[in-house]
């Protein structure tokens, strides 16, 4: 009898691949987490062993044998192997994929996992003179065979010493039985214990703080740090961070994409002299490959990365910290739809390790956690070097004239803190010039030919585009219906831009948005500008939210608050207020108290009159209340099956039979909702329904998953779509 290796291959399969060990290969010797190389139909690819059993559910005549192994230990830690198996049945996605998932492209085409020195030496015959002689005339070959008869062998160094073209002349020796070509693994450096830098004196609560996560060392201890902005959050990772580091183990720090900046980089770098290992989705293979290694072999003591990052593989874990646990880029929207926040809680309890989330403006989620004392809150309450919370004002666009959406108070209050030598940001979540263009004789607005969605103008390039599919075309002179002139409707940066410029000529002026930054460096350069006070008025998109300083603030307008307020998602709430939260932080976040004003059209509205009486955590506590009446999470469980096609009818006929059969299956514990059609139904030529389950807990939902899946998958309606399942989703469409 010989045991059966079960083994991920990364393919959209729900399930792993058996096979015999290769020939010769004792099986009790493999560790699940190596690869192998393994025959998949006619190709040859890698897998990674997962698990070695007993029995196959194939007739043994079927059973393949694997070819090779690839690795003497595993790629995967046990530990992280477990994490991701458990990942891969929670949001039921194919093994092969989530564990491809978790290592860098050239790790799955069979590159060797630690790093190896390609050395080269003279072979036996050569050096006993068996060979044919070479030509007197190749000058190049005969300095290299020279070079290596005074040596066991040479490195690349040396040997590119020789010649530019040494590749070529190493290439022909060997084909001629000259040379041969070694590969040996460079054993990792010894960590050596990393400099500590020193960094301002905490305040009390930061002192708490950290001693409370410092006091956790090798226990599960989730943690929630709550601190407005400006209260020193980073401060307080930097510092358990440096306990971790001193004593010997390493940290994991995840941060949402869009902050993961070259000045944060430099943050951590000032305080660890040593090698940080920085994982982020704009990194080459090889890039991502050292960084991977570094983090492997323990060399890195600190690890920052953006979502992904979280199944980098930890040789002394310590410590993981989420920074910004609230920012929707965690959450991966499309393949494998993880979260990495969520995961990180999972991979700190497998660790036996403290997981911190911070954030100014908390989950819902993270908050619920506390509230059920499954997580410990730790809180930052006072803004640093005593500066005081912005003062929030409403201004009511119904009784007020505006300048292109900017109100008569507001271009009043602009004045007032510029003259007072302050800087005025100005946020609005919509870039290009407007978000329509109108045909004012005949109604007629600009459509983008594949969504159900109007085609925003951008003025400056002369274009549309659509924001959803990314379709474009030139503004028309005049309307194609009626041929009147069209005129742009509404609001966006690069208008506020130009109206700005217009109110207020003789101040520099700096828009940051996707389009404006689009060069690789203008971002940096830009807000290199705002920090240095070249720039006194700013108006930008989400970007600016988002973890960047910006001392000399002093105003901040919140341009239109009222896109979020009557979302048809039950998070639209959430992201508002967070969003607002996050863009009055930006304001007077030194000595100079900061004002904010926001513009609506609501002013009455509960959001908005608890975030300005009560801050976020009045406005969390109710919300909490609300999702808990209505049975939404985090009071409940759902999943959402999404399926799209280029006939508006296919996607409702699968998800009825889709829904047929969960219902079947579901008993009374779980509901299903639906099919309803996306709010923008057709989107890059696709229409797109969905179906949605919601369980009152994560066990009734993960057991129907497990016996609706595969039948979902075999239903002949699937092959006419394109379908995607969702396990906790961040939006609904
Ligand atoms: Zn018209
Ligand atoms: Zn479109």
């Amino acid at each position: 009898m010989s045991l059966v290796l079960g083994i991920a291959v990364d393919v959209p399969l729900r399930r792993l691949f058996d096979y015999r060990p290769p020939p010769g290969v004792d099986p009790a010797t493999l560790q699940p987490g190596v690869r192998l190389w393994v025959p998949f139909g006619r190709r040859r690819v890698t897998g990674v062993l997962v698990e070695t059993r007993l029995t196959s559910t194939l007739p043994d005549s079927k059973l393949r044998p694997a070819i090779a192994v690839i690795d003497d230990t595993p790629v995967i830690e046990q530990s992280l192997l477990e994490l991701l198996r458990w990942a891969a049945d929670y949001y039921r996605h194919p093994p092969g994929e989530v564990i491809a998932a978790a290592l860098p492209a050239p790790l799955r085409i069979g590159t060797a996992a630690l790093e190896t020195e390609e050395r080269w030496t003279l072979s036996a015959a050569a050096r006993t003179g068996e060979l044919p002689p070479l030509s007197p005339r190749a000058h190049r070959l005969r300095e290299m065979v020279a070079a290596l008869e005074t040596r066991d062998a040479a490195d690349e160094a040396t040997l590119a010493a020789l010649s530019p073209r040494w590749r070529d002349h190493v290439r022909e020796l060997e084909q001629r039985g000259w040379v041969l070509r070694l590969r040996e693994a460079v054993a990792p450096a010894s960590p050596r214990p990393p400099l500590l830098g020193d960094g301002p004196q905490p305040t009390p609560e930061q002192q708490r703080a950290i001693e409370a996560i410092s006091a956790a060392a090798g226990q599960n201890a989730p943690f929630l740090l709550h601190g407005v902005t400006g209260s020193g959050k980073t401060e307080v990772y930097l510092r358990a961070i440096a306990e971790v580091v001193r004593r010997e183990q390493q940290a994991l720090v995840l941060v949402p994409e869009i902050s993961l900046t070259p000045q944060l980089v430099a943050r951590f770098a000032a305080r660890f002299d040593a090698p940080l290992a920085v994982l982020h989705s704009s990194l080459t293979d090889q890039e991502r490959l050292r960084a991977w290694r570094a983090a492997r072999s323990g060399d890195a003591p600190v690890i920052i990365g953006t979502r992904s990052a979280i199944f980098a593989p930890l040789a002394r874990p310590g410590l993981i910290v989420v920074d910004e646990e609230h920012d929707p880029s965690y959450k991966q929207q499309e393949g494998f739809r993880y979260s990495a926040r969520d995961l990180a809680l999972a991979r700190a309890q497998r660790l036996a390790v403290p997981v911190v989330l911070g954030s100014a403006t908390p989950s819902l989620e993270s908050l619920e956690r506390v509230q059920a004392g499954r997580a410990t809150l730790l809180e930052l309450p006072a803004r640093t070097a005593g500066a005081k919370p912005p003062a929030i004002h409403l201004i009511d666009l119904r009784k007020h004239a505006a300048t292109q959406g900017i109100a008569t108070p507001t271009v009043l209050a602009i004045q007032r803190h510029l003259g007072a030598g302050g800087q005025v940001l100005l946020y609005l979540n919509r870039r290009g010039y407007a978000p329509t263009l109108f045909c004012p004789a005949c109604g007629w607005a600009a459509p983008c030919p594949r969504c159900d969605a109007r085609l925003t103008v951008h003025q400056r390039e002369r274009r549309l585009h659509c924001h959803h599919c990314g379709s474009e075309q030139a503004i028309p002179e005049s309307c194609p219906t009626c041929f009147e002139p069209v005129k742009p409707v509404g609001q966006g940066t690069e208008r506020i831009e130009e109206t700005l410029a217009k109110l207020f000529p003789d101040v520099p002026l700096e828009r940051i948005d996707r389009d404006a930054v689009r060069r690789k460096g203008a971002l940096e350069a830009a807000l290199d500008r705002v920090t240095s006070g070249a720039v006194r008025l700013l108006v930008g998109t989400q970007m600016l939210t988002k973890g960047h300083h910006f001392p000399d603030v002093s105003l901040v307008v919140v341009l239109n608050a009222d896109q979020g307020l009557f979302g048809t998602d039950f998070r639209a709430s959430e992201r508002l207020a967070q969003t607002i939260v996050q863009v009055a932080g930006r304001a007077g976040r030194a000595e100079r108290p900061g004002e904010v004003l926001i513009q609506t059209e609501y002013p009455e509205h509960p959001l908005l009159t608890q975030l300005i009486a009560g801050g976020y955590d009045a406005f969390a506590k109710a919300a909490l209340e609300e999702r808990k009446a209505a049975r939404w999470p985090p009071f409940a469980r759902i999943a959402v099956l999404r399926a799209e096609a280029s006939r508006r009818e296919i996607p409702t006929e699968f998800l009825d039979r889709a829904r047929e059969l969960a219902e079947a299956l579901a008993g009374r514990e779980v509901e299903v909702l639906g099919p309803a059609t996306a709010p923008m139904e057709r989107r890059a030529g696709l229409y797109r329904a969905q179906l949605l389950l919601h369980a009152p807990g994560h066990s009734p939902l993960q057991r129907l998953l497990a016996r609706w899946l595969p039948a979902v998958e075999e239903l002949p309606e699937a092959r006419k779509v394109r379908w995607s399942l969702d396990v906790d989703p961040l939006e609904l469409f």
